[in-house]
């Protein structure tokens, strides 16, 4: 009986990680031939920097080319819709129903399996071979009966760290990457792959900003991004405000006081009793007075990304949110705000700033007005305006 795996992702692009993964599957399964399948627009990603179906079909052909069980197939691609593996499966099965079907995956992916549409037919189309991504890995198979467990395969290979977010993280930033085979990265090179146009902005922070605070930069750009496409508002400029919202952060206060003045701006009772919302000014200020950014929205959301106020734009929404939303963050209730920011940027706000009005009361730590003005706008939105503002002296929870 023939043995076919189908290897199943974005690949964008693909890396030594998959490609490792695939030979050890063919290996150790003893497959025929594995599939290498680009998915169309994967139902539980985010589409943002995704190179084009044909782009990462070239990509994937050169990357796995050497092997003559490999075949890369556009099935996914050329379906034009949302790439569901049970249609894969249903459709490959169709068409050779006699061979033996064995879907490869990463054990990052097993984890979240039971949420896949119809993952109990993929089971039955298709055994599951799993290889670890992590030391240590243990997959956690109770939620399967054991009639599908015995459909699943655990790869014993030792795990290696890659991923395409990290090789998309590194040409982005110009680091050099090893994860790329030189085929691949030569063809991303000549074609201008993942390159945003950022790299100068990234130059200029890359002296100006630490190395955590640069992370967080490239993360509320990715956030922002992801905001924006979702609510309409341009993504490429979503993406540098958030590179650059705390462009002068680390900068010392008395160069941040005289940025704002600059600008023909002073400090108020309340920011000179609180410098770290300084930045927020002292940023929008440095990257006008030097030419760098001269769009109005983009300066405006930098200009009060960390207050926020009454009357926000939505690119000043987009950029509030996706500094409390950015990958790495994770205080105790960023899963809520995620979420919410997922249904609605209103909603996110109305819990981010009456947390941020609670815990500074709460502190007794210098309250912005412009935070509370935020925070009373989104009351007025809501039709909650009758709800009890705290005045500095009660206690409004
Ligand atoms: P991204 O970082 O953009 O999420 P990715 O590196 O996870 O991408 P995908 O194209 O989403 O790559 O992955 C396709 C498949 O390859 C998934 O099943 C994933 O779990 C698996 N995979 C990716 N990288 C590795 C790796 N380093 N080790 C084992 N499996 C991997």
């Amino acid at each position: 009986m023939k043995k076919i795996g189908i290897f199943g992702g974005t690949f964008n692009p693909p890396h030594i990680g998959h490609v490792r993964l695939a030979k050890a599957a063919a290996d150790a399964l003893g497959l025929d031939r594995v599939l290498i399948m680009p998915a169309c627009v994967p139902p539980h990603k985010l589409p943002a920097a995704l190179a084009s179906g044909e782009d990462r079909l070239a990509m994937c052909r050169l990357a796995f080319g050497g092997d003559a069980r490999f075949e890369v197939s556009d099935l996914e691609l050329r379906r034009g819709s949302k790439s569901y593996t049970v249609e894969t499966l249903r459709a490959l099965h169709a068409g050779d129903p006699a061979a033996e079907l064995w879907f490869i995956a990463g054990s990052d992916m097993l984890a979240t399996f039971r949420q896949w549409y119809r993952w109990e037919e993929i089971l039955s189309l298709a055994r599951l071979c799993a290889a670890s991504r992590e030391a240590e890995f243990v997959p956690d198979l109770s939620g399967f009966t054991p009639a599908q467990r015995a459909r699943i395969t655990v790869l014993p290979i030792a795990p290696m760290e890659a991923s395409s977010t990290e090789v998309r993280e590194a040409l982005r930033s110009g680091r050099p990457t090893e994860l790329l085979q030189p085929q691949v990265l030569e063809y991303i090179g000549t074609h201008g792959l993942y390159a945003d146009g950022l790299s100068a902005y990234r130059a200029l922070l890359r002296d100006r900003l630490d190395a955590k605070r640069l992370h967080h930069s490239e993360c509320v750009s990715d956030a922002a991004a992801m905001l924006a496409a979702q609510y309409g508002w341009d993504p490429e400029k979503a993406r540098l405000a958030g590179l650059l919202h705390d462009v002068t952060k680390n900068e010392a206060l008395p160069a941040q006081w005289h940025l704002i003045e600059a600008d023909g701006g002073t400090l108020s009772e309340i920011e000179l009793q609180n410098p770290k919302v300084w930045h927020q000014r002292s940023g929008a200020a440095f990257l006008r007075q030097n030419g760098l950014v001269t769009d109005p929205e983009i300066l405006s959301a930098i200009a009060c990304h960390t207050t926020g106020k009454a009357g926000m734009t939505l690119p000043d929404k987009i950029l509030y949110i996706a500094d409390f939303i950015s990958a790495e963050r994770d205080y105790p209730d960023v899963g809520v705000v995620r979420r919410l920011a997922a249904l609605s940027l209103e909603h996110a706000i109305l819990y981010t700033s009456r947390y941020t009005v609670m815990t500074l009361q709460k502190k007794k730590l210098p309250l912005h007005p412009a935070t509370l003005a935020c925070y009373a706008d989104t009351l007025r939105h809501f039709g909650l305006d009758k709800e009890k503002l705290p005045n500095g002296k009660d206690d409004a929870t």
